[in-house]
């Protein structure tokens, strides 16, 4: 049986790769994005996995764009809420508006998103649910108090989560990932990401590959004893 996973921001980046990796390994993959069509298009030439377009930060967006996704796939099974956005600033500079999209963006997606698929994981005694946050979230990030913020706060919805889920079969974990290479790193100035490199032990950059292959492990119907958990993949940068 392959079971329909939800990857939000399944269309670049990290997100690409769970949607490629999942698909692999027998799901039905969908992804979610947010605004990008022709990076959308390009996706599902490259994978073949179809991309569903609307705004996790939007509660009501959510509720209708998994009904969509459940309609034409089947019951959401796997749910991998991996979008995400920074928007940088020191806390004296930073307006409402970027603390409030980062906040929504990535910390309200993973309730918006939730609430959409736990009552059928619930009535079908199964679900695996991986959230994620980020090293960020852990250590703290200079310019960063909105994203640190919220990377932080999945930590604590995904134990408060796995433990509501625990006696009905849905597992709940939190990836918390190192810098990875993609359009979000690709972003920050180059003399800046020579100073982060030189901070990973392991000397390079992770790949997406390096965080799908754990999804993957997580999302197995025989991870049934791993809930509540994060596991951090980032080259030995923050140890705990
Ligand atoms: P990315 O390359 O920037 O891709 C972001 C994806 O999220 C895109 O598919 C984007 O859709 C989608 N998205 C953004 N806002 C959305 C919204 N409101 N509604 C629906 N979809 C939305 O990001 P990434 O680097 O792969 O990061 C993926 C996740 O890992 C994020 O949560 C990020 O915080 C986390 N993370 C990344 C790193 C890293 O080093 N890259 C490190 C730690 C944690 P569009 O294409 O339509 O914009």
């Amino acid at each position: 049986m392959s079971r329909v996973a939800v990857v939000t921001g399944g269309t670049r980046g990290i997100g690409e790769e769970i949607c490629v990796e999942l698909k692999e390994a027998g799901y039905k993959p969908a992804a979610v994005y947010a605004g990008n069509d022709s990076a959308a298009r390009d996706f599902t030439a490259r994978t073949g996995v179809p991309a569903f377009k609307f705004d996790v930060s939007d509660f009501d967006a959510c509720q209708k764009g998994v009904a969509e996704i459940q309609k034409e796939l089947g019951p959401v099974e796997v749910l991998v809420n991996n979008a995400g956005i920074t928007r940088d600033g020191t806390m004296h500079k930073m307006t409402f508006e970027q603390w409030d999209a980062v906040i929504q963006t990535n910390l309200a997606s993973c309730f918006n998103m939730c609430k959409a698929v736990i009552e059928g994981m619930r009535e079908r005694e199964f679900g695996r649910i991986v959230n994620i946050g980020s090293v960020n979230g852990r250590a703290g990030q200079y310019g960063q108090v909105n994203y640190a913020a919220a990377k932080s706060g999945i930590h604590g919805f995904t134990k408060a989560l796995a433990l509501e889920g625990a006696g009905k079969g849905i597992t709940v974990n939190a990836i918390a990932p190192g810098y990875v290479l993609t359009d979000m790193v690709r972003a920050v100035p180059e003399r800046v990401l020579e100073k982060i490199v030189a901070t990973i032990p392991v000397g390079r950059l992770g790949d997406p590959k390096d965080i799908a292959r754990a999804v993957t492990f997580l999302v197995a119907d025989d991870a049934g004893f791993v809930t509540g958990s994060t596991l951090d993949i980032n080259g030995g940068q923050h140890m705990y």
